[in-house]
């Protein structure tokens, strides 16, 4: 059976713990603060790992929850390090998807094109699982539990470094926040203090689109579908008052 789940505003898919922390954990943190209600669910409990246990991990997990605020935090319990884009595998995030009806759904990014060198097949396999578990779960012939439901936007997170954003969003202010989320990884990443390079990793990471977003410190998100814009002059205000330099 179907459990009931409140619904969320935005629910970023993490095909292991701590990759949503990392590749969308400021904005979720600043939707939080914005009133959003949003979760992460993990598709595998990262029990493959080199450091931590599974019972480790989900305590990380919970307390990163907590930092960034979320309503919701589970595991859906598929294999790390076997992730496949399989019916099966897209039949089970889609009754994910129709137990959250998420507005948003954001996933790990999915394409691997010749020349960019090889990702972790999880994160390839976890976003093309967010994509076609998000189209399944609207199509009301499929067997999949719970009330059909069509998330209003898919975006991926975790950019290969060549691929421009199709935007950006400024987290400045819930940047310590985010650091703290992605550190409460302990059995990943250790503490700030026994591993400074993996911090300026990813205060980096966020600089490079922070001047994009107008501010300090940004994520980046990719759409495959063209985004509308409400207020033309709005969003070019920000461009205005920081034009970044050309790149
Ligand atoms: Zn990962």
């Amino acid at each position: 059976m179907t459990k009931a789940a409140a619904k969320l505003d935005v629910l970023a898919i993490s095909p292991h713990p701590d990759d949503a922390e990392i590749g969308c954990g400021g904005v979720l943190r600043k939707l939080a603060a914005q009133g959003a209600r949003c979760g992460i669910v993990d598709l595998t409990a990262g029990e493959m790992s080199s450091g931590g246990d599974r019972e480790t991990r989900q305590r990380e997990c919970q307390a990163a929850a907590k930092v960034l605020q979320l309503a919701a935090r589970e595991c859906l319990g598929l294999p790390d390090c076997g992730l496949e884009d399989s019916y099966e595998y897209r039949l089970r995030v889609a009754a994910m998807i129709r137990r959250y009806r998420p507005a948003v759904v954001l996933g790990t990014y999915y394409d691997l094109p010749p020349g960019r060198g090889l990702g972790h097949n999880d994160h390839i396999k976890g976003g093309l699982l967010t994509a076609h578990g998000a189209n399944y779960a609207h199509l009301a012939k499929l067997p999949v539990e719970g009330e059909p439901w069509h998330p209003a936007a898919v975006y991926f997170y975790f950019l290969p470094p060549d691929l421009t954003p199709t935007f950006v969003v400024d987290v400045s202010e819930y940047y310590e926040d985010w650091l703290k989320a992605i550190f409460c990884h302990e059995s990943q990443f250790g503490t700030p203090a026994q591993n400074p390079q993996v911090r300026h990793f990813f205060e980096s990471m966020a600089m490079r689109w922070g001047r994009w977003a107008g501010g300090q410190y940004a994520q980046a998100f990719y759409s495959p579908w063209p985004l509308s814009l409400r207020d033309v002059l709005s969003a070019a205000q920000v461009r205005m008052s920081e034009e970044p330099e050309h790149v």
